[in-house]
C-alpha cells in the first residue's frame, strides 16, 4: 500500500536564460512528487506547470495549492478504495470531478505510473507498451539579441549533433532569423514555435515561412482560436503544430475535423499523465496528425519521463528533451543525460526513476517540502 506523498518545491538555475514570447526565464521552478509504499518502494514524477500562468492557466503556486488540498485527499481516498488492486492506467478516476489542472493531475498520475514500474519489477517504458531504445533530439532556441547570436547558437547545436533546430518566433522577429539559418543551412531540420502570439492578422507573414520549408510551425495562433487556424493550416503548405490547444482526445478530434493542424506536441506532463498520452496518441493516428514529444524545461525527472513518452513507436518527430547540461549546470539526477552518440539519447529501461534521483541534490535545491500520510490524509 501507498503509505506517504512526499512534494519537493524546486528553484533549479537554468545554465542559459530562455527568452520565449512570454518573457525571460531564468530559474526553473519545479515540483517533484515522492510517493512511498509500505515496503520503501517509491514512485517519483514531476510537475511541469511553470512559475507564470503565462503557458496554461497553472503555474507552480498554484499547482502546489491544488495537490496539496484538493488532488492529493482525493488520490488518498482513491487508494483506500482500490486497496491492493491499484491500476495506473485507472488512476485518473480520482480527480474525475477536478476540472483542468492536467499538469498537476499528471503530476500524481505519473508517479503512480513509477511507483507501480518500481512495484513490478518491470521496466516503466514496459508498462507503456514499449517504445525505441534510442531517440533522435532537437534544440530549442529562445530569441537571440542579433543574427550573428542566433547563427552562432545554431552552429554550436549542429555541432553538438542536434536533428532540429526550433526557434521561437514571435511578431517581428520570424522571417529574418529563419531566413539567415536557412540560407547558413540549406538541409537542416528547422521548426518554428511561435506559442499562440500571432493573429489572424498575420496570416500573411507566416504564409511567407513557407519557402523555408520548415518542420512545422508551432501554435501560431491563441489556443482557442480553432477557426482562424483552419483557415491558416489551409492556407500553408507547412504543418501547423498544435501544444497548448490540445488537452484532450475532444480537442484533438476538433483540430482534425477543422483541418487546424497537421501536427501535434504530445507533453505527457501536460496532458493528465500517461494514461491521457496513450489515448491521445491513438487518436491522433486514427486521425492521421504526427506526433512527437516537446519538453517543459523539466528537470531530469520529467525529462526521463518525457524521454520514456518520446520513444513510443507512433512518434514521428525528433523530441525537443535534451542531455542535462543543455538546461542545468547540475541536474537533480545521479548521473546526469548525455548524448549516446551526437543527436541521439538513450532511454533507460529503468523500473521507475527512484534510483536514478540525488536526494542531496533534491534538498539543496528545495524552497520548501511538504509530507502527508496517505493512510489517513
Ligand atoms: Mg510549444
Amino acid at each position: 500500500m501507498l503509505r506517504t506523498c512526499t512534494l519537493y518545491r524546486l528553484s533549479l538555475p537554468l545554465r542559459l536564460p530562455m527568452r520565449t514570447a512570454h518573457g525571460d526565464i531564468r530559474d526553473k521552478q519545479a515540483i517533484l512528487v515522492q510517493l512511498k509504499d509500505d515496503e520503501g518502494i517509491e514512485g517519483w514524477a514531476e510537475c511541469v506547470a511553470l512559475a507564470e500562468p503565462t503557458y496554461t492557466e497553472e503555474c507552480a503556486d498554484s499547482a502546489w495549492t491544488v495537490l496539496v488540498h484538493h488532488l492529493l485527499p482525493r488520490m488518498a481516498r482513491w487508494l483506500r478504495a482500490v486497496g491492493e488492486d491499484v491500476d495506473p492506467r485507472n488512476a485518473c478516476e480520482a480527480f474525475r470531478d477536478v476540472r483542468g489542472n492536467r499538469m498537476s493531475v499528471a503530476a500524481l498520475e505519473m508517479a503512480i505510473w513509477d511507483w507501480q514500474a518500481a512495484r513490478k519489477g518491470q521496466p516503466l517504458i514496459e508498462l507503456l507498451g514499449g517504445g525505441r531504445d534510442r531517440v533522435d533530439v532537437g534544440v530549442t532556441l529562445g530569441m537571440s539579441e542579433s543574427l550573428d547570436a542566433l547563427i552562432q547558437s545554431v552552429e554550436t547545436a549542429v555541432e553538438q549533433g542536434f536533428r532540429r533546430v526550433k526557434l521561437k518566433i514571435e511578431p517581428g522577429h520570424d522571417l529574418a532569423p529563419l531566413q539567415a539559418i536557412r540560407h547558413r543551412y540549406p538541409d537542416l531540420a528547422i521548426a518554428a514555435d511561435a506559442n499562440g502570439s500571432y493573429r489572424a492578422e498575420h496570416a500573411h507573414i507566416l504564409q511567407q515561412l513557407d519557402v523555408y520549408n520548415l518542420e512545422f510551425i508551432e501554435q501560431p495562433l491563441a489556443e482557442d482560436d480553432w477557426f482562424d487556424l483552419a483557415e491558416l493550416q489551409a492556407t500553408l503548405r507547412t504543418p501547423i503544430c498544435l501544444d497548448e490547444s490540445i488537452r484532450s482526445v475532444s480537442e484533438l478530434r476538433l483540430a482534425a475535423r477543422l483541418g487546424a493542424a497537421r501536427t501535434l506536441n504530445v507533453k505527457p506532463g501536460r496532458l493528465g499523465g500517461f494514461a491521457a498520452t496513450l489515448q491521445i496518441l491513438a487518436a491522433a493516428h486514427e486521425a492521421g496528425i504526427a506526433t512527437w514529444v516537446g519538453g517543459m524545461y523539466e528537470t531530469g525527472v520529467g525529462r526521463l519521463h518525457g524521454l520514456m513518452a518520446a520513444s513510443l513507436p507512433s512518434m514521428n518527430h525528433e523530441t525537443d528533451l535534451g542531455p542535462s547540461s543543455r538546461y542545468f549546470e547540475r541536474d537533480l539526477l545521479k548521473e546526469p543525460i548525455v548524448f549516446a552518440e551526437p543527436g541521439v539519447i538513450q532511454v533507460p529501461r529503468c523500473c521507475g526513476v527512484a534510483d536514478w534521483v540525488d536526494r542531496e541534490a533534491v534538498r539543496r535545491f528545495s524552497t520548501a517540502i511538504w509530507s502527508a500520510d496517505l493512510r489517513t490524509l
